[in-house]
């Protein structure tokens, strides 16, 4: 057998998730201690505000992810079990609606009966749930897999805004914070681009764009409450 291709779509669900809460975690925490530390904050104020940043962001978002997630896997569910019930009750109807699927793929009449007969005497339901529903086992949700990733994901990116802000001094953190976090989301961006076959100027142009514009509003806005710490 010839080698198999690396297919990159098969990462997409776990790259996808885990470059999100990265990216979150470096720009939230980040642009929220550009604007702290733009207000005159301490070293010891920052810390105490990117820790909290960092906790209160990981649960956000592991509990959001498990609710989409887990909402999402509901609705997977209750299709099964509807299917599971037209299944039984109408066999041979279902026979016909997942043959005229194949039909309408380009299949010929005989062969899509065929097709349609083997594939449901072999798991009906399996059959029924990829071609009809698009669900497919490794597609199908894992709410807490989900969250607790996310979450992950999340802290991981927020620990070096947080890092950053206790290397410099007071006069050189809000200039440390901004050029220390650019660099950090391009490194994310050609990490993330490479992983997933994509051009890797692109990955990093996307990524720091918009994590430099975060931290450009929240430092406006802290240079206009400076001294308020
Ligand atoms: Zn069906």
């Amino acid at each position: 057998m010839p080698p198999i291709e690396q297919h990159f779509i098969f990462r997409a669900g776990w790259l996808r998730a885990s470059v999100l809460g990265a990216n979150d975690g470096i720009v939230s925490t980040a642009s929220l201690l550009a604007g702290i530390a733009a207000s005159g904050a301490t070293r010891e104020q920052l810390l105490i505000v990117g820790i909290s940043a960092l906790i209160a962001g990981a649960v956000s978002m592991a509990a959001g992810e498990y609710i989409s997630v887990s909402s999402q896997a509901d609705m997977e569910r209750s299709d099964l079990i509807l299917e599971g019930k037209e299944l039984a009750k109408n066999y041979d109807k279902e026979l016909d609606e997942l043959a005229n699927i194949y039909i309408q793929r380009g299949v010929s009449e005989s062969l899509a009966k065929q097709v349609a007969g083997q594939l449901m005497e072999h798991d009906a339901l399996d059959a029924h749930a990829r071609d009809e529903l698009g669900i497919t086992q490794s597609l199908s949700a894992r709410p807490f897999q989900a969250a607790y990733s996310s979450a992950l994901a999340f802290a991981l990116g927020a620990i070096w805004p947080i890092v950053f802000s206790q290397l410099f001094s007071p006069d050189q953190v809000l200039p440390g914070i901004f050029v220390a976090t650019i660099v950090t989301l391009m490194s994310l961006g050609a990490i993330s681009a490479k992983l997933g076959g994509a051009p890797v100027q692109r990955g990093i142009t996307r990524v720091s764009l918009w994590g430099t514009i975060a931290m450009l509003v929240t430092t406006l806005i802290g240079h206009f409450f400076s001294g308020s710490f």
